[in-house]
């Protein structure tokens, strides 16, 4: 049974914006194993700004972004507002006949122009479409149509503010490990895993390879609970999965906060340290 200060400590928390959907989830943050982070959205920020566009086979950097900004024209995904917005152009959408935006893939979209794919390099390879590899510290969309390649645009996210404070304090706090999963390569990956000391991360994963991941890190853990944080729908039974699913609240997906057991609203990562604070003095009194 839960300690009836813990639903105190529900209430200290909610001031800091940190949502406890009961003092069970409070209580278990006094054990934490590993917190497990998704990148996009929950260590980064999220806002996604072109940096690049490098065509290729005698394209121009207009086609490469033009054909991009068509095919990502339906997309909510944060590249494809990027994409948008260093084209600048409106797009007519009833120049698409058929869209198809394939989770941690990219869009496949048949338009009056032709095939247009606009996605990572698991799509080129599933479409067996020919390009260099390209090992940058960034997310690449590689743009093709008709199968013949045109280039690709390199697109940056940056950590948000508190991210690296609140690895340190993690381990600090005798959290065993911090791990981050993502959708992106792993170029991008390592660069943020490192600039954030994080001790593990696993790249170019599947929303169902998430899980998997998640349920390896659970069967490796050595006492206490495996924490995963989240924002994205795509996380949201990750989420579910986790021993204890925290989802950022304010850009969060609906399906992310429903999923979770705290939410925090202010989408900062530092807040699951001072949840555990909470959780920890909230212990000492119940005690
Ligand atoms: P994360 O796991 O980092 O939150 P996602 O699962 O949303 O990221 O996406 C994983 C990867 O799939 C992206 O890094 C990108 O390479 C590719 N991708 C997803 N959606 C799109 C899109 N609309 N356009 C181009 N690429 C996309
Ligand atoms: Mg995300």
């Amino acid at each position: 049974s839960v300690p009836l200060a813990f639903f105190g400590g529900i209430g200290r928390a909610s001031h800091e914006g940190i949502l406890a959907k009961g003092g069970n989830y409070l209580q278990a943050l006094n054990r934490v194993d590993s917190v497990v982070f998704d990148k996009t959205g929950t260590l980064t920020k999220g806002t996604f700004k072109v940096t690049e566009v490098v065509p290729r086979n005698g394209f121009s950097k207009e086609d490469v972004l033009k054909f991009a900004a068509i095919a990502e024209v339906n997309s909510s995904h944060p590249i494809a507002r990027s994409i948008a917005e260093a084209y600048g152009k409106p797009v007519d959408e009833s120049m698409i006949k058929n869209y198809e935006e394939v989770s941690g893939t990219g869009i496949k979209a048949r338009t009056d122009k032709g095939l247009i794919l606009a996605g990572n390099d698991r799509m080129l390879h599933l479409e067996n479409i020919e390009h260099g590899d390209c090992n940058i510290n960034a997310t690449v969309v590689h743009v093709a149509l008709n199968r013949t390649y045109l280039g690709y645009i390199t697109i940056a996210d940056e950590p948000k503010d508190d991210s690296y404070k609140a690895i340190r304090s993690l381990k600090s706090l005798g959290v065993r490990k911090t791990v981050m999963l993502t959708g992106d390569n792993r170029y991008a990956a390592e660069f943020i895993a490192e600039k954030l000391g994080i001790d593990e991360y696993y790249a170019e994963l599947l929303p169902q390879d998430k899980v998997a991941k998640l349920e390896e890190l659970q069967r490796q853990k050595k006492k206490g609970s495996v924490v995963f944080v989240g924002d994205g729908i795509n996380d949201a039974p990750v989420i579910a999965r986790a021993d204890i699913g925290v989802a950022m609240g304010a850009l969060g997906s609906d399906a992310a906060v429903e999923a979770a057991d705290i939410v925090l609203m202010n989408d900062n990562p530092y807040d699951l340290v001072k949840a555990i604070g909470i959780a920890r003095r909230t212990n000492s009194i119940a005690w």
